[in-house]
C-alpha cells in the first residue's frame, strides 16, 4: 500500500476553467517529509532485492489499473490542469502507458552486468565488468503541466531500477498526485514503495533537505537553480528538466499545409503550457505570407472552453500568475512594433460565472508577426498560447536565430530536403530536434529527454534516463594473480625505464609496440620477484 502523509495546512484544488473547488488536501509538514524519506529508505532495502520479473508484474498491474480507470483519470487531469480531456488521454495517459510497458520489458536487459573491452589490459589476464546498483530513495518534484505522465513515468523507471520514490506533486495538481499514489497501491506495490507528500515550494524544499539519494525535478529555471544549490549541501545529485523557448524553422521547400498544422498544435496544445511548445517560428521570407495565412486560418477554427467538452481544443491557463506573464509578453510584442494578427487578449466569451464571481483564465490563441529576437518576449519563456513569427533569408541565419537563446530543450526543422533537415538539426543547440515533426518526443519513452543550456541537466527516459537512476560499479578481476605488478613498489631505475615503456608503447594501444616492451617488463617483474622476502 502507498502511504499518503498529510497534516498542518490545506491546499485547495481549483478547476481553472470554472474557478470552482474540486477538493482540498492537507499539507505535509517538513518532519513528516523527513519521516517519509526514512520509511522509503527502509523499504528500499527490501525492494532492491525483488526480481525483475516481480517488478515487471507490478508495473504491468499498475498499467491495468490505469487502463481500467482511464476515463476517470483523464477527467481528473483535465479538471485540475485545465487541459482538454482528449489531450489528457493522448498526451499523458497513452505515452505513460507506452513508457511503462517498454521499461517493464527492457529494464532487466539494460541493467544486466556487462563486460567492458579493456584493450591491452586483457592481455595481462585482467577483465572488467560493470554491475548496476539502485541508488535508494528518489525524490520526484514535478510541475503542474503534465501532472500525471511525468511523475508517474519517473516513479516507474525508478522502481524498475530497484529504487523507491517519494513524490511531491505540484500544489496546483495535488489530486492527480494522490491518484498516482492510489494506482501504485491498487497494483499491489509494497507499502511505502511510492509515497506522496503534499504542499507547495516549502514542501519541495523539505524533500530536498531530507536528502533523498536522487532528485528528479521538473519546473522553472529559477526553482531548478534553488534546488541544485540546496541539493549540493548534501551532495545529492539532481536531474533538472527546465524551461524552453523552442524554435520551429520552416524552409521554403516545406509542406506548408502540414507545417501550419504542426505550428498550431505545437504552439497551442495544453494552452501553450508545454515545456516543448513552439514558442518561436522562423519562416523563410518568400513563403512567410502563405504560411502565416494558413496558420491564422487554422487558428480561427479552434474552439476554446472548458476541457471536459470533447469539441474543445484550447482550455484555460493554469493560474492568474501564468496568464499575466502571457499578457505581459503580448504587450511587449505590441510595444516593440510586432503585429498581433489574431487573439492577443483574454477570451471574453469563455468567462465563467459562478458563486465565486466572473472569471476567465482563457487566453485566446495568438498569432504575431514582425517579432524579432531582440524583443524580451522572444527570449523569456512565455508558456502560453502565443505564436510569434519571424522571417529569415538563409540557412545560416535560421540556425543563428534558433540558437540565440539561453534555452535548448527542443526544436524542429521543416523541409522536404531531408539531408538539409539533418544538417540543420545537428547544428541546433537543443536536446531533441525533430525534422518535419513538432513537440511530441517526450512521448517516446524509449529516447532520452533532456535540455541543452539552461533547459536542464541530466536525462529522463531512454537508456540515458535509466542510467540516472543507478550506480554503476566496476568489478575488476586479475585472473593471473601469480606475479607481482610491474608498477608496484619499491621503485628502481629498472622500474622507471619500464614506466617509460608504458607511456610510449603500452599506452599507444598497439599490440606490436606493446610486444616490444615485453623484455623490459619481464626484467622488472624478475627484479620484484627477487626482492620477495
Ligand atoms: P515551478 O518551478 O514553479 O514549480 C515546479 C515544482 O517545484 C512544483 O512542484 C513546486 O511546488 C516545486 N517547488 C517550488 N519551489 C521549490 C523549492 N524551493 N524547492 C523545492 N521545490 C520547489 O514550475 P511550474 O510553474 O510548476 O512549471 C512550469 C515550468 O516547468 C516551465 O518552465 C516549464 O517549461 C517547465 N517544465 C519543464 C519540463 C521539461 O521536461 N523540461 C516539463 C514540464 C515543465
Amino acid at each position: 500500500m502507498s502511504a499518503v502523509i498529510q497534516s498542518i495546512d490545506q491546499i485547495v484544488s481549483i478547476n481553472p476553467a470554472t474557478g470552482e473547488e474540486i477538493g482540498r488536501v492537507g499539507v505535509t509538514s517538513p518532519d513528516d517529509v523527513a519521516a517519509a524519506i526514512e520509511r522509503s529508505r527502509d523499504i528500499f532495502h527490501r525492494w532492491k532485492t525483488t526480481s525483475f520479473s516481480e517488478r515487471r508484474r507490478l508495473v504491468m498491474k499498475a498499467r491495468d489499473v490505469i487502463l481500467a480507470e482511464k476515463e476517470e483519470i483523464a477527467h481528473l487531469i483535465s479538471s485540475e490542469s485545465g487541459k482538454p480531456f482528449g489531450e489528457a488521454i493522448s498526451m499523458e495517459i497513452a505515452p505513460v502507458l507506452d513508457l511503462m510497458q517498454w521499461i517493464a520489458k527492457n529494464a532487466e536487459k539494460m541493467l544486466r552486468p556487462r563486460r567492458v573491452n579493456i584493450g591491452l589490459y586483457a592481455m595481462m589476464g585482467r577483465s572488467s565488468k560493470i554491475v548496476y546498483h539502485p541508488l535508494g530513495v528518489v525524490g520526484i518534484i514535478p510541475a503542474w503541466n503534465f501532472p500525471f505522465s511525468i511523475p508517474l513515468g519517473e516513479a516507474v523507471m525508478a522502481l524498475m531500477a530497484g529504487n523507491t520514490a517519494v513524490i511531491k506533486p505540484s500544489e496546483l495538481t495535488p489530486l492527480v498526485g494522490l491518484k498516482i499514489g492510489e494506482i501504485f497501491e491498487k497494483a499491489g506495490f509494497p507499502e511505502n514503495a511510492v509515497q506522496i507528500v503534499l504542499g507547495a515550494g516549502e514542501t519541495g524544499a523539505a524533500l530536498v533537505e531530507a536528502a533523498p539519494d536522487k532528485i528528479m525535478f521538473t519546473g522553472s529555471v529559477a526553482t531548478g537553480r534553488k534546488i541544485a544549490a540546496a541539493a549540493a549541501r548534501n551532495l545529492t545529485s539532481c536531474v533538472l528538466e527546465l524551461g524552453g523557448k523552442d524554435p520551429m524553422i520552416v524552409f521554403d521547400d516545406a509542406n506548408l499545409e502540414l507545417a501550419a498544422g504542426a505550428a498550431v498544435w505545437g504552439a497551442f496544445c495544453n494552452a501553450g503550457q508545454s515545456c516543448s511548445s513552439v514558442e518561436r517560428l522562423y519562416v523563410q521570407q518568400n513563403v512567410a505570407e502563405t504560411l502565416t495565412k494558413l496558420i491564422v486560418s487554422k487558428t480561427s477554427e479552434l474552439v476554446q472552453g472548458s476541457g471536459d467538452r470533447e469539441d474543445v481544443s484550447i482550455g484555460p491557463m493554469s493560474s492568474e500568475r501564468q496568464i499575466k506573464i502571457v499578457e505581459d509578453h503580448v504587450n511587449d510584442f505590441r510595444e516593440n512594433g510586432a503585429t498581433v494578427l489574431t487573439g492577443g487578449k483574454r477570451n471574453a466569451d469563455a468567462v465563467v460565472r459562478n458563486e465565486a464571481g466572473a472569471r476567465t483564465l482563457f487566453f485566446e490563441p495568438t498569432v504575431i508577426t514582425g517579432a524579432t529576437n531582440d524583443m524580451r518576449a522572444m527570449q523569456e519563456e512565455t508558456f502560453g498560447p502565443t505564436l510569434p513569427i519571424t522571417t529569415f533569408k538563409t540557412e545560416e541565419e535560421a540556425i543563428a536565430l534558433a540558437n540565440d537563446s539561453e534555452f535548448g530543450l527542443t526544436a524542429s526543422v521543416w523541409t522536404r530536403d531531408l539531408a538539409k533537415g539533418k544538417r540543420v538539426a545537428e547544428q541546433i543547440e537543443a536536446g531533441s530536434v525533430c525534422i518535419n515533426e513538432v513537440l511530441y518526443t517526450h512521448g517516446i519513452g524509449q529516447t532520452p529527454w533532456g535540455g541543452f543550456k539552461n533547459s536542464g541537466q541530466g536525462h529522463t527516459h531512454g537508456r540515458e534516463g535509466l542510467m540516472e537512476l543507478v550506480q554503476p560499479q566496476h568489478i575488476h578481476t586479475n585472473h593471473l594473480s601469480i606475479l607481482p605488478d610491474a608498477w608496484w613498489m619499491p621503485y628502481t631505475p629498472t622500474a622507471v625505464e619500464t614506466f617509460r615503456g608504458f607511456a610510449t608503447k603500452f599506452a599507444s594501444g598497439s599490440l606490436i609496440k606493446t610486444a616490444r616492451l615485453m623484455p623490459q617488463l619481464w626484467k622488472r617483474i624478475s627484479e620484484l620477484r627477487k626482492k620477495k622476502s
